[in-house]
């Protein structure tokens, strides 16, 4: 019997604006080839004002699912129909998952952070420090709570961010989390497990940018990460590892939420060594 031929590519995308810069396209589609699948992930431009219509758009041509990055990760919310829990704690959706005929929001940007913690031991009981209160430090703490994290400490430049999340975090997660203005540089506690910079400080092109922090107070056995994907190696990073601290890059984290996002879409793990290896060539270049 000849085999039935199949033209039709499964769809997956990214929906953002601005987005040209995004590279997710690139270690998507690499997991893809990779697994044998005729799968597409396009990086698709979409104005605040037309996102109902992209989703509705999305609906009709049957995507199996999409990720938001900005301005949409809390507008879509209205569109879909139903939550994770993650998602659902913090308010917001990064990924989009076609579960039969429904559109379900999830939230993989904490979920990829944690994977990252969790090569290193069980993030129970462990006592944090993020910088930042922005979409990244919420999914970041939200997650870890979730995972049994003990306490944190929200550094941030403005009051009224850092006390919002400080909110979310003691008022619907239910763990114990303070408020802590950045001002001049911030002592690490001796008692911290966990540090994490989950600002744009260091971002390119500003690469050589210093975090308000004294890198005297990192000890050796702190787990400290950045969200910075690139480039990877910042200058927090390259403290930390001097400091002879367990260091997380933003390859890792941008890398292992993709993975998340892969399996929720095809059902199927990607290796993120191929991921990674994908993101590592464009940025080199
Ligand atoms: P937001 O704009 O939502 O939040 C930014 C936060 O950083 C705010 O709390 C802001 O403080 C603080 N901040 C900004 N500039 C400075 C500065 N110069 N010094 C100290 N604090 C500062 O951004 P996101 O949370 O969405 O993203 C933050 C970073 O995380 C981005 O660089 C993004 O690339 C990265 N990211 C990486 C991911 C990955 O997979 N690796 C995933 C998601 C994000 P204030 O409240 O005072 O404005």
């Amino acid at each position: 019997m000849p085999k039935a031929l199949n033209f039709k590519q499964e769809l997956t995308a990214a929906f953002g604006s601005p987005i040209a810069e995004n590279p997710t396209q690139v270690m998507i589609e690499a997991a893809y080839r990779d697994l044998g699948l005729d799968w597409r992930y396009l990086t698709i431009e979409v104005a605040k004002d037309a996102l109902a219509d992209a989703v509705r758009g999305a609906r009709a041509m049957g995507f199996r699912g999409f990720n938001c990055t900005m301005p949409h990760k809390v507008a879509v919310i209205e569109h879909l129909d139903g939550l994770g829990e993650s998602a659902s704690a913090m308010g917001a959706v990064n990924c989009v998952v076609r579960r039969g005929d429904e559109l379900i929001g999830e939230n993989t940007d904490g979920k990829g952070f944690l994977d990252a913690v969790r090569s290193f031991g069980d993030p129970r009981g462990k006592r944090v420090v993020v910088f930042g209160a922005g979409g990244a430090a919420r999914a970041i703490t939200v997650e870890l709570a979730l995972a049994g994290a003990m306490s944190f400490v929200v550094v941030n430049r403005s009051e009224a961010r850092g006390s919002e999340l400080v909110r979310l975090l003691v008022d619907r997660v239910k763990v114990d989390a303070r408020f802590v203005l950045l001002r001049k540089d911030y002592e690490v506690p001796d008692a911290t497990d966990i540090v994490v910079n989950a600002t744009p400080v260091g971002l390119f092109p500003d690469a050589d940018a210093r975090l308000a922090l004294d890198v005297s107070t990192l000890k050796a056995g702190m787990i400290v990460a950045d969200v910075i994907p690139n480039p990877p190696r910042t200058r927090l990073v390259r403290d930390a590892e001097e400091r002879g601290c367990e260091v997380i890059d933003g390859l890792a984290m941008l890398v292992n939420q993709g993975v998340i996002g892969v399996k929720h879409w095809t059902g199927i793990l990607p290796d993120p060594a191929v991921m990674r290896k994908a993101l590592e060539d464009v940025f080199a270049g």
